[in-house]
């Protein structure tokens, strides 16, 4: 059996993030809410896929890497993250993203120019099919040019990166046992690539193994995301050595809330920012943890997270893409 602490890593973020009490909302909710501040992990603007890019960077930096390849959408917070781990480590940042030729550079793309990243768009129809191959043409002109690409994929969901989230979990766990607390009855997410679940996953049944985590889907169908997620929970799994197995049943992932479709704010998500805005003083963004506190405040409403639950609800960050979004949230 390994530790996360066996695994190479850089330092990037600010830990532990805090851990505070979300009192107001909780209250009116009838639950005992927690909110776990990833959005304060620091670098680069900060976000949950610092604590993967601490292990994926560390790899980047073992291997010599020159230029580092990633995906997203076009405001997409984990390719903003990519690109300032890449220049904290004196790398190129290529970002290949999901969209058309912006008419403006606002939010992550703001930031993504600031980075002095490379930019090449794909028209969101082919997609799917293109990407693999857009980056890989990336990585051989590098190659051709003598140097050393690394492709890090969309959200950095790999077993490596979901390491993170292991970690995530043993942090949490320090902190409640810090304040003579129990585990929590329930943990709420947002999720997008599944890295951030399935690290979640694997630490919560090696550490509190009567904890429930529910997945906000901000993108596809619940069963797409258990398949993947138990998939690379078994995976990460495998990397610590640790004796779990799993299947998708295992995995609750909760699709009712992604609205008209990923990177579009839904009315739900929208509510949920203005809710927790004025209520707590923290701010949500509209793409992930917006829809995933609909989704909370909806599973609460539903019965289907108990009255007085413990809850801790992970703010992966995001808020960058208020800006861009300001017509929309205003016209509510
Ligand atoms: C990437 C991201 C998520 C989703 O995390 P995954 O590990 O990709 O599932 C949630 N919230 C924010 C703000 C993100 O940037």
């Amino acid at each position: 059996m390994h530790k996360t602490d066996d695994f190479e890593r850089v330092e990037l973020g600010f830990f532990p993030t805090p851990l505070e009490p979300l009192t107001r909302l909780g209250e009116s909710l009838g639950i005992q809410l927690d909110i776990k501040r990833d959005d304060y992990t620091g670098f680069g603007g900060g976000g949950n896929k610092v604590r993967k890019l601490e292990y994926l960077m560390a790899d980047a930096v073992r291997q010599g890497i020159n230029v580092i390849i990633t995906t997203g959408g076009h405001q997409s917070n984990h390719a903003r993250m990519v690109a300032a781990a890449a220049r904290k480590f004196g790398m190129k940042p290529v970002l290949v993203l999901r969209g058309n030729s912006p008419e403006s550079y606002q939010g992550n793309l703001l930031l993504d120019k600031l980075f002095g990243a490379e930019l090449e768009f794909l028209d969101p129809d082919g997609y799917f099919t293109q990407i693999a191959d857009a980056m890989q043409a990336h990585a051989d002109a590098a190659t051709a040019r003598g140097e050393k690409a690394l492709i890090i994929p969309l959200g950095g969901a790999t077993p490596l990166g979901a390491l993170g989230y292991v970690r995530a979990v043993e942090e949490l766990d320090a902190q409640l046992k810090a304040r003579g607390q129990q585990p929590p009855d329930v943990i709420v997410a947002p999720t997008g690539s599944g890295g951030t679940l399935a690290g979640l996953y694997v630490g919560a049944r090696q550490y509190w193994p009567q904890t429930k985590i529910v997945g906000i889907s901000v993108s596809a169908k619940a069963q797409w995301f258990q398949e993947r997620i138990s998939a690379m929970a078994q995976d990460c799994a495998d990397l610590l050595q640790w004796p779990q197995s799993w299947s998708p049943e295992d995995i609750w992932i909760e699709d009712g809330f992604v609205g008209a479709a990923y990177g579009v704010p839904s009315e739900g998500g929208i509510e949920a920012i203005y809710r927790v805005a004025q209520a707590e003083g923290v701010l949500l963004d509209p793409v992930y943890t917006g829809k995933a506190m609909h989704g909370l405040i909806s599973l609460v409403q539903e019965g289907k997270i108990q009255p007085n639950s413990r809850v801790i609800f992970v703010h992966c960050g995001g808020s960058p893409a208020l800006y861009p979004f300001a017509q929309k949230l205003l016209e509510r």
